[in-house]
């Protein structure tokens, strides 16, 4: 068989086995409990799961998604979230290889999968998840700096750690200030309309967004940041779109569309800014 055949099976595998390991975070964190211990087990009966019952996807589908013991029905999210890391980990290792940036970008991948699906599901994120993600991204670029440093380079401008620090503190920044301008236009509006909130909303960014946006510019940079930035919100129209035809609710958390536009800037960032700025 065709060596990067099994390569590409073996990453797919891999990222649908640290989905399962994210599904697990997803559930837990928020709560304020450890991800590792206990073993897992059915949040209605609090069965143990059996190893055999908690193969990625396949157990879903054994179990015909429900519980072996209760016969609780088990979310849809895990199969999907599975399924969504185990394609942006082939997609990642088709783009750049067995690389440092392939593990440096696995950690990226997995917390913004994690953050979008506990902002879906909590409608808020433990801020500590985009902190750990600023450290790991600085941690990532420690070793090259240090390597040029050695080498006798002192040109700043090279250093990876400074590209890392300007995109976190760009990232930061940027949406810290269009956050004051969009709570001051918020105000403006309710005060005019005589209203307390939009939807029980008084904000146009929150903290966590701009935090999140700090740990886009450590890992795609300034250029990411402002890809990212103004690339969610056509995501978030499409989503308004289909809301609307389907009547389902307008308040949607943000961070899944700003992860899905950090992943899009990843992927076909030069290209979008090659079309836009040709044009
Ligand atoms: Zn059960």
């Amino acid at each position: 068989m065709n060596l990067d055949v099994v390569f590409n099976v073996f990453v797919i595998l891999a990222g649908f086995c640290v989905g399962s390991f994210l599904n697990v975070c997803i559930y837990r964190l928020p709560k304020g409990k450890s991800a590792i211990f206990p073993r897992s087990f059915c949040p209605k009966c609090n069965t143990p799961i059996k190893w055999y019952d908690n193969i990625p996807l396949l157990s879903y589908i054994i179990l015909k998604c429900r519980c072996r013991n209760c016969r609780e029905k088990i979310s849809l999210r895990y199969p999907i979230v599975e399924l969504v890391t185990g394609v942006l980990f082939l997609g990642l290792y088709l783009q750049v290889g067995l690389s440092w940036i392939f593990a440096k970008y696995i950690f990226f991948f997995s917390i913004l999968v994690l953050v979008s699906f506990i902002d879906i599901e909590y409608h808020a994120i433990p801020a500590y998840l985009c902190v750990a993600g600023i450290v790991i991204g600085l941690a990532f670029s420690l070793p090259a700096s240090f390597y040029l440093f050695k080498n006798g380079v002192f040109d700043l401008s090279k250093f990876p750690v400074v590209a890392a620090l300007k995109g976190l503190l760009f990232g930061l920044g940027f949406t810290y200030l269009f956050k004051l301008f969009g709570d001051v236009f918020i105000d403006f509006y309710l005060t005019l309309r005589k209203k307390d909130s939009i939807e029980g909303e008084r904000e146009s960014l929150g903290l966590g967004d701009v935090d999140f946006m700090g740990m886009v510019g450590v890992f795609l940079g300034m250029k990411g940041v402002v890809l990212t930035f103004f690339l969610a919100p056509f995501f978030a129209i499409i989503y308004s779109i289909f809301a609307l035809i389907f009547k389902k609710s307008h308040l949607i958390p943000y961070l899944p569309y700003l992860s899905l536009a950090a992943l899009v800037a990843f992927f076909w960032g030069n290209t979008i800014l090659q079309l836009v700025l040709g044009i």
